[in-house]
């Protein structure tokens, strides 16, 4: 008789797609999507659907290893707690770090943070989302005084238009995509792709905007004055519920003073710009989808805000089909930022400006020494581990050798750090670095919970034996925080007990104030735990399904309104100049999963892109010197990568395109990492992965 299915969630992007797995007699896995998980409804993508090729034990490390050299947990996890306690005991808390993942689970997460913030006492932990969603939390938190994605999926479904920005939805939340495609085919849904790149989520749109790259703010001011103009905006609303509108009209009105002005800030013709503006006011039901292209900016965060704006004023949010919506790339696309996987929040979305927040949460953890300001994020975390501030840095489950912009000079940061531990499952670019490599459980091992795009709460399962000494990261974290002398604290019998902990913080002294709350999963029992269906938060446990926030007309801000930023245009922060004239773009191709550790490993997904290559238009290729399948260098202020040219009038003059996922392990320098710029964002510390000018020559 075969084993049963077992019910799981895709180890991949933020759709969070309920995957069904099964291990035959011969060990094989096979998987399909799960019919019953509203993420997906039964779909899966070619990521999801190769999943079962990944789950072979090729490449894996199997034991704790100590400068190269295999040895036992005990001595290993003495040796970190050791060698953390010295270095807090003789330079302070804040002289170590922890740079985590948005692969783990939030109860992983829960853990690292409370040893970090609450009982080493710094808040010196980031997490690779910093990467991908920092600038969406920072607007979150300007406009509506907390972290809150107002939508859920079904809203692609239920809108009349649909508005993409930075966001090639068919390749990076490809299932999502699917089902716009499929609402579009029944409802005639408009579909309107706001990005530099005509991408394949541009090639199936109405109306492809390829703005010049930064340019996102002033279009969104000028939809903005254009509803102020035009007599479109919801009066009452913006009355009753929000604050800041006048200031951030006349900003707009003044940064994007008529659709002509627009155009030639943006690079688009005046048409375009018109049509997208009638589109929009037209269309009540409206969503406008953003990703990377807006985060990944040292303007990112007003980016957000412009677009916020524009839902505020026409009171388009948290109603069906309507409002600002943010999807961000990792399976626990929001958990880790409920826990407090970012730097500069605390736990269960409290922050360090608020002393009773940091105080609550001290009392609630029993915390000796809780952190009372925000910690380093990862641009600043890294340089830190290179200038000698950070003397001890724990890597759990990402490759920042690779994936950090100005990644040569984060390798050089790694090997000076004076003690570096990894928690990881296979060898890495990062792994070189580590005086102590830590073998963690990997997906289909591990068990606990995902948060995905649209705060729905599914579970992880494990399906497979914990293979050799592997242990999950929850339990590496807790074994180290007791040999450090805080096992009270730590001392939990399964990933259940954490989530149970975790769900009654969110609980704690919350007398209605703060949205995120799911004080109802507090009282899971184990077995509950185990078969708990997906369900979104803030309804968790309450009996209820599809959750939409921030319909009514209050927000969580002092004063129950939602805040209009006024934000203004401002460019890339490097522009292209004559030694530099082609402006890089970065991110993922459909077929590879971040730096290609588990996704490389499966010949059918490397078949599409064997090999690294760099997009540019025909006319960048003549000029450069270069032709179709040439190997080239590229030279950032930063650093260099090798690729093979690929010529595609996809690519605007003047502007490249190189995937975020080549590591050292395929082929050395060939990735975005080396080139990319850490310029950051003023608000959110996210770096400007979108744009870094550069030069192409053929070697
Ligand atoms: Fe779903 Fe994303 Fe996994 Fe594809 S990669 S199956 S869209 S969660």
């Amino acid at each position: 008789m075969p084993a049963a299915e077992v019910r799981t969630t895709c180890p991949y992007c933020g759709v969070g797609c309920g995957v069904l797995a099964r291990v035959a007699t011969d060990g094989s896995v096979t998987v399909r999507g799960n019919p019953d998980h509203p993420a997906n409804r039964g779909r899966l993508c070619s990521k999801g659907t190769a999943l079962g090729e990944t789950t072979g034990l090729d490449g894996r490390v199997l034991a704790p290893e100590i400068g190269g050299r295999e040895a036992g947990w005990d001595e290993a996890l003495g040796l970190v707690a050791q060698r953390f306690s010295e270095t807090i005991a003789r330079h302070g808390p804040d002289s170590v770090a922890f740079y985590v993942s948005g692969q783990l689970l939030t109860e992983d997460y829960y853990v690292a943070n409370k040893l970090m913030k609450g009982f080493i006492g710094s808040a010196n932990i980031d997490t690779n989302s910093r990467l991908c969603m920092a600038s969406s939390v920072a607007g979150h938190k300007r406009a509506f005084g907390e972290d809150i994605v107002p939508g859920v999926y079904e809203d692609f479904e239920l809108a009349e238009l649909v508005v993409l920005v930075g966001s090639n939805t068919a390749w990076c939340h490809p299932i999502l995509y699917q089902r716009l495609l499929s609402a579009r085919q029944e409802r005639g849904t408009r579909i309107v792709v706001i990005d530099p790149r005509r991408t394949a989520t541009a090639d199936e749109c109405d109306l492809h905007l390829a703005i010049d790259p930064g340019t996102d703010v002033l279009l969104f001011n000028g939809l903005l004055a254009h509803l102020g103009r035009s007599g479109l905006l919801d009066r009452d609303y913006i009355a009753e519920a929000t604050s800041g509108f006048p200031e951030a009209l006349s900003v707009a009105m003044a940064d994007a003073p008529s659709p002509e002005a627009v155009a030639a800030g943006c690079g688009l013709a005046p048409a375009e710009v018109r049509l997208f503006f009638e589109l929009f006011a037209a269309k009540e039901r409206s969503i406008t989808v953003y990703s990377q292209g807006v985060n990944q900016s040292t303007h990112g965060t007003d980016k957000v805000n412009a677009i916020i704006n524009c839902h505020l004023a026409t009171g388009r949010i948290g109603r069906p089909g309507m409002g600002p919506f943010s999807v961000t790339g990792q399976p626990n696309a929001m958990g880790g930022r409920e826990v407090g996987g970012l730097a500069n929040q605390l736990a269960a979305h409290m922050n360090f400006d608020d002393q009773a927040a940091i105080d609550r949460v001290g009392r609630f953890w029993r915390a000796p020494d809780i952190a009372r300001a925000p910690g380093l994020q990862a641009v600043d975390m890294f340089r830190a581990a290179g200038d000698g501030r950070i003397k001890a840095l724990w890597v759990m489950g990402t490759n920042p050798a690779v994936s950090m912009p100005d990644a040569t000079r984060v390798r050089a940061a790694l090997k000076a750090c004076d003690f570096v531990v990894v928690s990881d499952v296979v060898r890495t670019d990062t792994t070189r670095f580590a005086h102590v490599f830590l073998p963690a459980a990997t997906w289909g091992e591990k068990d606990g919970t995902v948060t995905n795009s649209e705060r729905l709460i599914s579970r992880q399962r494990s399906f497979l034996p914990i293979p050799g000494e592997a242990r999950p990261d929850w339990r590496i974290v807790c074994d180290v925080a007791r040999l450090m002398g805080f096992g009270a604290a730590f001392d939990y019998a399964g990933p259940d007990v954490i989530f149970r902990e975790h769900a009654a913080l969110s609980g704690f002294e919350n007398y209605g104030e703060r949205l995120f709350d799911i004080r109802g999963l507090a009282g899971l029992e184990k077995s509950e735990y185990e078969s708990f269906a997906p369900s979104h938060w803030p309804a968790a446990g309450k009996g209820s399904d599809a959750t939409r926030l921030l319909g009514g007309r209050r927000f969580p801000t002092p004063d129950g309104r939602a805040r209009f930023v006024a934000v203004r245009q401002e460019g890339v922060a490097h522009p292209t100049d004559a030694q530099r004239p082609i402006g890089l773009n970065s991110g993922r191709l459909r077929d590879q999963w971040h730096t290609m550790t588990r996704t490389g490993r499966v010949p059918r997904l490397m078949a599409n892109a064997p090999e690294p290559a760099v997009e540019i238009n025909a006319l960048d290729a003549a000029r450069s010197g270069c032709a179709d399948g040439d190997l080239v260098r590229l030279d950032s202020p930063h650093g260099f990568a090798r690729a093979r040219v690929k010529i595609s009038d996809a690519q605007k003059p003047g502007q490249a395109f190189l995937p975020m996922h080549w590591s050292g392990h395929y082929a050395a320098n060939a990735g975005a990492g080396p080139l990319a710029s850490p310029l950051c964002d003023a608000f959110s510390g996210q770096p400007e992965l979108k744009h870094v000018p550069i030069r192409i020559h053929r070697e």
